[in-house]
């Protein structure tokens, strides 16, 4: 017979009636887990499963998009799926800031019109974090085209051409570090605790 201190009881106890189904096994699993370094001891997390929710991206609202008074609605996207925005700001880009932002596609034909398009007003630009925000985020932005961008998207819901878009995301972890360099200075971007953080992600 196992003899628990009282505080490790509390624990298995919590554990127990926290998410476990309430048979023997996972008792026995709440137990294991309880004590102390018992997570590795009932096998169930290693560093390697730890969700990274730091992870950031940058969007932001075009300024068809700003026109359109859609700013809320699309934050409201991220906010809704639990990302928490770190930046924000609203400004009128320079032509500078903005041929370092598609540096790639200056060889396109677009590229003239899209360098016109963005500086037409202002754009309300964002730093949001959490747990694959990349991959998320771009998923819920949709196809470049939104002609072929599924409904439930910000573009399949928001806009039907190309020229006008509504967003910007970035497309991967590498280019979203160097666009919030490039869009942000260090100190307006904020580290903060949010109150649902252990709520909607198991850290
Ligand atoms: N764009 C355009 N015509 C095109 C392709 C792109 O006007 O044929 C514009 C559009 O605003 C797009 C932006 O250029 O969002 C950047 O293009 P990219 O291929 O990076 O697409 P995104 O990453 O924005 O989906
Ligand atoms: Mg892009």
């Amino acid at each position: 017979m196992v003899m628990l201190p009282r505080c490790v009881f509390k624990r298995v106890l919590q554990q127990f009636y926290s998410g476990h189904q309430g048979n023997p096994k996972s008792l026995l699993s709440a137990a294991f887990t309880a004590l102390p370094g018992g997570d590795a001891a009932a096998g169930r997390r290693s560093q390697a499963t730890i969700p990274d929710i730091r992870e950031r991206t940058l969007i932001a609202v075009k300024p068809d998009g700003v026109q359109r008074r859609l700013v809320g609605q699309i934050m409201q996207r991220f906010e809704q799926r639990g990302f928490k925005l770190v930046g924000l700001k609203m400004l009128q880009v320079s032509d500078d800031l903005l041929s370092q932002h598609y540096s790639e596609l200056r060889t396109k034909p677009f590229y003239p019109r899209l360098l016109h398009y963005m500086t037409s007003g202002p754009v309300v630009v964002m730093v949001w974090e959490g747990h694959k925000v990349v991959q998320t985020s771009r998923m819920m932005v949709g196809h470049t085209n939104p002609a072929e961008a599924q409904a439930g998207t910000v573009r399949g819901d928001f806009s039907f051409h190309v020229s006008r878009n509504v967003v910007h995301a970035s497309d991967s972890l590498e280019g979203a570090q160097r666009e919030i360099q490039l869009w942000f200075q260090k100190k307006e971007l904020l580290s903060w605790d949010s109150c649902d953080q252990t709520v909607t992600c198991e850290v």
